[in-house]
């Protein structure tokens, strides 16, 4: 019988980028993801919210509005790690 001595959480070799969400998650500095995005190719520049990398144009873009009305873009393997993450942490509720 052999073990692997990994001790995670499974699944397999959690991407550094899950783990940067998850602690902005943490930390109160990402809100929740948002339920409905445009998707669209920029055509502008815009930061992404998650990674705070620039989206250039001709990137794929998911483009949405946050609680408080203002616009704001995210990358799309951004965007699942951060519905993923929310998933995962369960905000707690009040
Ligand atoms: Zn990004």
């Amino acid at each position: 019988m052999r073990g692997s001595p990994t001790n995670g959480a499974g699944g397999g070799g959690e991407p550094p980028l899950y783990q940067e969400v998850r602690k902005r998650f943490e930390q109160g500095t990402l809100t929740s993801p948002p339920k409905q995005v445009q998707v669209g190719r920029a055509i502008r520049r815009h930061t992404c919210v998650v990674c705070q990398r620039l989206i250039r144009p001709g990137q794929v873009q998911n483009d949405f509005r946050s609680d408080d009305g203002a616009r704001a873009s995210v990358h799309t393997l951004c965007l699942r790690a951060w519905v993923d993450v929310s998933r995962a942490q369960k905000a707690p509720e009040r």
